[in-house]
């Protein structure tokens, strides 16, 4: 992309109505435009990095076993009231009526639609299992928006559902979320850490959200320093043998992570905390949720009537559990992990341009065909340069490239090209080395 020809609305002036970096940076690096209180427009930049999130999750989703379909934003009421959630669901469900007076709702989150899909069309358990998933827009009323996309009320989430004939099954799903959800993160150079969370009036124990540590996060967490070093680097022989229909590789890999005391403030019990964890590794923070599991056995398919034929003919409720990732939120956490002064930071495997060119004297010869040709060669090796083509002073070039976070930065000027180099930058580190323009694109390949 030619940025003479782009849409990127670059703020000069810090924003005053944002109040931490994230939202700061995404307004200034003109990612979003908001709308309304708690929405948001998607502008160019802002938009192209969200479907890279998206692209992850459905690769990783895929990879699970799990299947994708698209369901509606607007639903009827009256799932809701079979379930018994329309009337408890309260204020953070945005209700509407259609033109012959019939109760509508915004999607707040799936469940009814879901278990109302799979009661039509499965019957049998021998079509178990099954984990269905959406990525979509929701809507949640949220008394306080605020943080920009961090607590929206319109946002993208991921939202999916397991249906299981056993409760042993449904564990061995709600395992094959957690990892998926890890590699997801990873993917995105995020660390998030699963920890126990509250399950509400359903009870038990089978509820983790992941929580990315970082001081503006919304949740206080207690945990035990270790559980920051677990890795899936360590688990058996890498992450490209995880063998997802493996009861036993699926749990082995949810104790490793599971194991060590991490938990948000609503489940953390002191004297748990305090007999297992040595004082000097006992950390108190704060992080930003960005996905949560959840197995709740038959609550939806008892109160729907999701059954299906068991092996000995009788009716079965099957055994649910609901699972999401907040795929927008995830744009401002990791900016609040990844990001300096002078901007943000992107991480390789989200980032919206792998590379930007500079061109600092735009009109000299030399100096367009150099970057006219990296821009070829970085094309065909499947990379996406943004090339920096305008009249503009070179210092406004590079404080537009730092603020937008781009991993890498070739600058080309007559100056080098005499001598047969461009400049490399690494935006993470700040290091510069000169070397011939093909040396820069190898590098960057
Ligand atoms: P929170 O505790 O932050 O209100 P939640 O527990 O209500 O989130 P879930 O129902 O677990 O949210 O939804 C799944 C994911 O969707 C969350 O983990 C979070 O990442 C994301 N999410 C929830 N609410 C919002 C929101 N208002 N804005 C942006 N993302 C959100
Ligand atoms: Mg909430
Ligand atoms: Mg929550
Ligand atoms: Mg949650």
């Amino acid at each position: 992309m030619r940025l003479s020809r782009y849409f990127l609305p670059v703020l000069k002036e810090t924003p005053s109505e944002a109040q931490i970096v994230s939202h700061r940076l995404m307004l200034r690096a003109g990612m979003i435009k908001q709308a309304a209180a708690g929405i948001y427009s998607w502008l160019p930049l802002g938009f192209k990095v969200l479907r890279k999130l998206e692209n992850i999750v459905h690769e990783e989703q895929t990879r699970a076993g799990h299947i994708a379909i698209q369901m509606p934003i607007l639903q009827s009421a009256d799932l809701w009231r079979e379930s018994g959630r329309y009337d408890d669901y309260g204020q953070e469900m945005l209700r509407m009526q259609d033109r012959h007076g019939r109760d509508m709702l915004y999607t707040p989150t799936a469940e009814e639609l879901v278990t109302d899909i799979f009661r039509g069309h499965v019957s049998s358990y021998k079509d178990l299992p099954l984990t269905l998933y959406q990525i979509q827009w929701k809507f949640r009323d949220e008394i306080r928006p605020r943080f920009g996309v961090m607590r929206g009320r319109e946002f993208y989430m991921k939202d999916g559902y397991n249906f299981d004939l056993t409760k042993e099954d449904a564990l061995h799903a709600y395992n094959r979320h957690l990892v998926s959800y890890l590699r997801t993160y990873e993917r995105m150079g995020l660390q998030a850490i699963p920890m126990r969370a509250d399950s509400g009036p359903i009870g038990g124990d089978n509820t983790h959200e992941f929580l990315v540590l970082a001081d503006t996060g919304e949740s206080e967490v207690f945990y035990d320093s270790d559980v920051v070093n677990l890795s899936l680097a360590n688990v058996g022989n890498g992450l490209d043998s995880l063998n997802y229909d493996s009861h036993e590789d699926m749990q082995a890999i949810a104790n490793f992570f599971t194991s060590t005391y991490a938990r948000t403030d609503e489940t953390h019990d002191p004297k748990i905390f305090e007999s297992q964890v040595p004082e000097e590794r006992r950390r108190v923070a704060r992080g930003i949720e960005v996905g949560q599991i959840f197995y709740f056995g038959t609550k939806y398919s008892e109160a729907m009537g999701a059954t299906v034929q068991g092996p000995d003919g009788k009716p079965v409720p099957v055994h649910m559990g609901s699972h999401g990732i907040g795929v927008s939120r995830l744009i401002g956490a990791i900016i609040e992990a990844s990001h300096d002064d002078k901007g943000i930071i992107w991480p390789e495997g989200v980032t919206p341009f792998h590379c930007g060119i500079v061109n600092l004297k735009q009109g000299d010869e030399e100096a367009d065909a150099a970057c006219d040709k990296l821009y070829s060669a970085l094309t065909a090796l499947g990379l996406e340069p943004l090339y920096d083509d305008r009249k503009e002073r070179a210092g406004g070039k590079f404080a537009t490239m730092d603020l937008i976070g781009l991993p890498w930065r070739i600058t080309v000027g007559p100056r080098g090209l005499k001598n047969g180099v461009v400049e490399l930058t690494c935006r993470r580190t700040g290091e510069s080395e000169e070397l011939s323009p093909e040396a820069a694109v190898t590098k960057i390949a």
